[in-house]
Parts: C-alpha cells; sequence; structure tokens
C-alpha cells in the first residue's frame, strides 16, 4: 500500500544522527535508520507515537526526532528497573547504570540526559511503569508502535496486546529483535510478529524492515 504521506521520507538531521550514535543502547544504526523511515510515514497520520523500551533513548531520539518534524508526540514507555537480561550477573548488564542508593537499575537519569542532549526533551512524553498498565491507561488511537521491551513471552506479549488495539488503521506496528531462527536469537518478539499477522489485521510492510527489525501496517479491524 502505497500511503499518500511517503513524499515525507527524508534524512535524519546530521545532529540527531550524532546523537543517536552516540547514545547508550542496543539499536544498530542500520536498523535505527529503518525505525526512523517508518515513524516519518506513521507519523502522517498525526497520531502519537509510542515506544516500548526505552532504555537510556537511544531509539528514542529517532522518534522524538520525527515527532518534532511532524508535529506529533513521541511516547516511551519503561519502568527503567531493565529487563532480565540487564541485571547484574547477566549478559547485558551495564553497572554504571545501577543507582547505588536503591541498589537497583534505573536508566531514566541517562534517558533524560540522552534527550536533553539530543535537544529533543519536548516532544517526547515518558511514562514510567509498566507497559500493561500504561497501555490500560492509554486512551486514544496512535500512529505508531514500537515493541522494543521485555524479550519473555509475558512482556513481548503484553506489549502486543495492550498496545496494539490502541494502533489506528494505516499505522505500523514496528517489532525488533524479530530472529524467525532460534540460533539467532530468542523468539518472543517473533511470536509477536506472527501473531500480528495471523491476526489478519496486520500486513508487512517488507520493504520498510531491515535484519531484526519488522514493520508491519495495520490494515484492519479484528484484534
Ligand atoms: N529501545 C532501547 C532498548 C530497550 S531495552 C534502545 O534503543 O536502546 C528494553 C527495555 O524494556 C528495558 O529498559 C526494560 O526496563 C524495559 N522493559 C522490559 N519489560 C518492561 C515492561 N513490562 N514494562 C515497561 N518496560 C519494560
Ligand atoms: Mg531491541
Amino acid at each position: 500500500m502505497t500511503a499518500p504521506h511517503d513524499a515525507a521520507v527524508r534524512e535524519i538531521a546530521p545532529d540527531v544522527l550524532a546523537a543517536f550514535e552516540s547514545a547508550k543502547g542496543f539499536m544498530p544504526v542500520d536498523e535505527g535508520l529503518a525505525l526512523h523511515a517508518a515513524a516519518v510515514r506513521a507519523a502522517g497520520l498525526g497520531l502519537p507515537l509510542v515506544e516500548v523500551g526505552t532504555y537510556c533513548g537511544r531509539s528514542t531520539i529517532l522518534l522524538a526526532e520525527v515527532a518534532r518534524a511532524a508535529g506529533v508526540l513521541a511516547v516511551t514507555v519503561d519502568h527503567h528497573r531493565g529487563s532480565e537480561e540487564q541485571q547484574p550477573g547477566w549478559e547485558y548488564h551495564d553497572p554504571e547504570l545501577v543507582d547505588p542508593v536503591v541498589g537497583r537499575m534505573d536508566t531514566l537519569p541517562t534517558f533524560r540526559r540522552t534527550l536533553h542532549a539530543a535537544g529533543l526533551e519536548e516532544h517526547v512524553l515518558a511514562l514510567v511503569g509498566r507497559s500493561p498498565q500504561a497501555a490500560a491507561a492509554w486512551g486514544r488511537p496512535v500512529g505508531l508502535v514500537f515493541v522494543d521491551g521485555g524479550h519473555t513471552d509475558e512482556h513481548a506479549g503484553g506489549d502486543y496486546e495492550g498496545w496494539a488495539p490502541h494502533l489506528a488503521e494505516g499505522g505500523l506496528l514496528v517489532v525488533h529483535d524479530v530472529f524467525p531462527d532460534p540460533a539467532d536469537g530468542g523468539q518472543a518478539p517473533y511470536r509477536v510478529y506472527r501473531r500480528a499477522l495471523d491476526s489478519g489485521a496486520f500486513a508487512e510492510e517488507e520493504a520498510a524492515g531491515c535484519r531484526s527489525l519488522r514493520v508491519l501496517r495495520r490494515t484492519g479491524p479484528g484484534l
């Protein structure tokens, strides 16, 4: 489907790209550029762009830049205590992100510095809490849902169940860390991607994806 706003696809501002590249996080540059391009297309709907999984704001920068240009809001959800694999002793733990006072991870201060450095604070609404609770409290259609939160079936599935129903028709569901082959990574995001396609309410925008970043367009009701 060729949307009328496809003409809006454009390059990312160089200072924003530099801020993205220097931010802490887990979004590779090539997949980030695909996320940015998807957000540009989705922003044509004039609705908020929602991210689940803020971490330190690396991918948030990309949505915020699009939000600024399009005059919409980027919304990013995280409890800021980290996913399972980011806890002490696990593969993706970063000791700099532990709050010494409470002895738990806290990515919120780093996230705020990231957005401030990028000059994008005023285009972002940060929701601090659990994704299912935020989704349940959310009350309006959105133009993009980017699922990049917890990688268990409970969390990734909850992100899909909570946020996909808010997606407007024509809006985009973007899922990160989709690995069809279990040898390449965990299967929960892949199962979310499959569920969306199998629901009949989504169609894949194959040309819009990049490696593990998949882009689906909401084509109808039925969720
Ligand atoms: N998008 C980020 C990476 C996100 S990492 C980047 O570009 O670097 C995943 C994040 O999801 C972690 O910060 C973790 O705290 C958050 N998370 C995991 N499960 C969650 C849940 N159920 N609700 C809210 N946040 C969650
Ligand atoms: Mg990810």
